[in-house]
């Protein structure tokens, strides 16, 4: 009798973590299911947020084949990462965003340039000392690509039903010296038909109240969270406003910053808002056909 007990208590302990696993699961990967898109490879909006180790980098391939880098991370490890994601007959990227100049923002775009076609590169212009920022500048002069900086908030027209908007800065910021400069970064919402990604840089929580503020449209399917899930981001009211279904944490394993923070942890499980970071898993390629959003696991 009591080893039939001991039995039927160890297939419930079994079932139950089974069925909290598939709740788990399936509450993660919702939007994600690894199931094929509605439309054909053409059609479909890549964004891969590539692992680069402690810093940002996204790789965006829309509908039309627009190649977007936002970020190179810090060092050359974005080149293998876009060696593996890019087609491999593709050494052109059309847009290339440096949202702000941190090392581990910049450096990986500078062998970008040396490596890449680069088309057109979007920057701030805002002063910030570091010798990586002057030899990033001097390649973009070098070999003549069109520069252009954000002062204002534009839409760049993409593909049919795709646009990125630019946020933020809305003004003026060349030659301007910040006392943080993860508040000088680029914020970009990417909109393809009914999905949306927001990608916030390492932008901290003013620049997020600034945000909230301008009544803008925040809301987004995806974000990015800022500063690697710092606590001096993703602030309340800013998740509310943004109210994605899911947020990525671009971070390096046990990397020296204490990034992501447990309280911006503890802040996304109150709120249950699943995540994904590049130091669990790897690169992380989601991909949109206009309604909902898949991961793609192939990398
Ligand atoms: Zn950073």
């Amino acid at each position: 009798m009591y080893k039939h007990k001991r039995i039927l208590f160890i297939s419930l302990f079994i079932i139950s973590v089974s069925i909290s696993y598939w709740y788990f699961h399936n509450q993660i990967f919702f939007l994600l299911q690894n199931i094929s898109p509605t439309v054909e490879g053409e059609k479909l909006l890549s964004v891969s947020f590539l692992d680069v180790g402690q810093g940002d980098s996204i790789y965006i391939k829309t509908p039309d084949q627009t190649d977007i880098l936002i970020d190179g991370g810090p060092d050359n490890k974005v080149l293998s990462e876009l060696g593996e994601t890019m087609d491999f007959w593709d050494h052109q990227i059309d847009i290339m965003i440096l949202t702000h100049p941190h090392a581990d923002h910049i450096v990986g775009l500078i062998e970008v340039l040396k490596r890449y076609e680069v088309q057109s590169v979007y920057y701030t212009g805002v002063i910030y000392p570091s010798r990586e920022y002057v030899i990033w500048l001097s390649l973009i002069e070098e070999q003549d690509i069109p520069l252009f900086v954000v002062t204002k908030e534009f839409e760049l027209r993409l593909a049919d039903k795709t646009e990125l908007d630019f946020l933020y800065p809305n003004r003026d910021i060349t030659h301007e010296r910040f006392e943080e400069v993860n508040n000088s970064s680029i914020v970009t919402k990417l909109i393809y038909d009914q999905t949306s990604f927001l990608f916030t840089g390492d932008a901290e929580k003013e620049v997020e109240a600034e945000l909230i503020e301008r009544d803008i449209n925040l809301q987004a399917t995806v974000l990015k969270l800022g500063h690697h899930g710092s606590n001096s981001s993703s602030s309340e009211a800013f998740l509310q406003a943004v109210n994605p279904k899911l947020a990525i944490i671009q971070v390096g394993t046990n990397n020296s910053f204490g990034h992501p923070h447990l309280i911006t942890l503890k802040r996304l499980e109150r709120i249950g808002m699943p995540i994904l970071r590049n130091d669990f898993e790897g690169t992380i390629k989601l991909e949109s056909d206009g309604i909902n959003i898949y991961r793609n696991y192939s990398n």
